[in-house]
C-alpha cells in the first residue's frame, strides 16, 4: 500500500522533472511544522536519490540491472557471474552470503577463505565452527541471521582485500543491506571494520562503541579465526557477544518488521 503511493509520487516526480527539470515547488508547505511531511518528504528525498543514481548510470553507461532487484534471491542470480575485479577467474564459487533474508542481525567478515571458496558459503571452515558455538551460546541460530563478506570472492592466500576490490564489491554489500534491513550489524575482525569505517583505529578502539554503517548500528569484535590463533581473547570477545545480544534484545525494532 505504503509502497503503491511511493510509486505513484515517484512517477509524478519524474514526470515533472521532465517537464520542468530538477526543481520543485511545493506550495504552502513548512516541512519543520510537521514531522510526518518532513519524514514522507525524507523518504522520497531516498528514492528521487535513488532514482537519480539509475539514471545517472544510464547516462554514463554504468548502469547495472541488479541495481534494481527487490529480492535477495534476484540479486544473487545477477551479481554471482561477476568478473569487476580478477578474483572473478581465481574464484572457485562466488560467496554471495547465506541466511534470513528478513534477518534482524547481519554478520560481516571480510572475504571467503579457501573453504568458504569450495563449498560457496561464508564461515564453514574452522573460524565459522567457532562462529556457530558463538551463535549458540547466545541462543541465537545460524539461520536465523545473514552472514556475509565484504569481498564475494576468495583473494589469493587469504590475503586482505585491495581497495580496488572493495570498491568493486562493497557496492553489492549495501546492496544486501538495503534489501535485507537489519537493525544490527556485527563486523567480525579488524581488517572488516577498518574497511566497511574507512578507518585505521585499532581492533580495541573499534570494540569501544557502536558505529553506524548506512543508518544501521554497527558493532565490532573479533574475527573468530583470531580468536582460534588467541584463545585468551575469548573472555573479552564473550563481553561484546553479551553487549550484542542484550542490545538486541533491548532495541524496540526487533522482529517489528517480520
Ligand atoms: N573469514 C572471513 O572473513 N569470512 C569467511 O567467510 C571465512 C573466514
Amino acid at each position: 500500500m505504503f509502497q503503491d503511493i511511493l510509486n505513484n509520487i515517484q512517477r509524478y516526480l519524474n514526470q515533472q522533472k521532465e517537464l520542468y527539470g530538477d526543481s520543485i515547488i511545493v506550495d504552502d508547505l513548512f516541512p519543520g511544522d510537521v514531522p510526518e511531511v518532513e519524514n514522507k518528504m525524507n523518504k522520497n528525498k531516498k528514492n528521487i536519490e535513488k532514482i537519480k543514481i539509475i539514471e545517472d548510470s544510464l547516462f554514463t553507461n554504468n548502469y547495472e540491472e541488479w541495481y534494481e532487484c527487490e529480492d535477495i534471491t534476484s540479486l544473487k542470480s545477477k551479481i554471482s557471474t561477476c568478473q569487476k575485479c580478477p578474483l572473478g577467474k581465481t574464484r572457485i564459487n562466488f560467496v554471495f552470503g547465506i541466511g534470513n533474508p528478513d534477518a534482524d542481525v547481519m554478520f560481516i567478515g571480510e572475504a571467503p577463505g579457501a573453504d568458504e571458496d569450495e563449498q560457496g558459503e561464508p564461515f564453514v571452515g574452522k573460524a565459522g565452527q567457532l562462529l556457530n558455538k558463538i551463535l549458540q551460546a547466545i541462543q541465537w541460530k545460524r539461520e536465523d541471521v545473514f552472514i556475509a563478506n565484504i569481498l564475494k570472492c576468495r583473494p589469493p592466500d587469504n590475503r586482505d582485500p585491495l581497495p580496488s576490490e572493495v570498491e568493486k564489491c562493497e557496492p553489492y554489500l549495501i546492496k544486501q543491506i538495503e534489501l535485507i534491513k537489519p537493525i544490527m550489524i556485527v563486523c567480525l575482525g579488524r581488517i572488516a571494520a577498518q574497511t566497511l569505517l574507512r578507518t585505521k583505529d585499532s581492533l580495541t578502539v573499534l570494540r569501544s562503541k557502536v558505529h553506524t554503517y548506512h543508518g544501521v548500528p554497527l558493532y565490532v569484535t573479533f574475527h573468530p579465526a583470531a580468536l582460534l590463533r588467541n584463545p585468551n581473547w575469548k573472555p573479552a570477545a564473550w563481553e561484546d557477544f553479551k553487549k550484542i545480544k542484550s542490545d538486541y534484545e533491548n532495541n524496540p525494532l526487533k522482529k517489528l518488521k517480520k
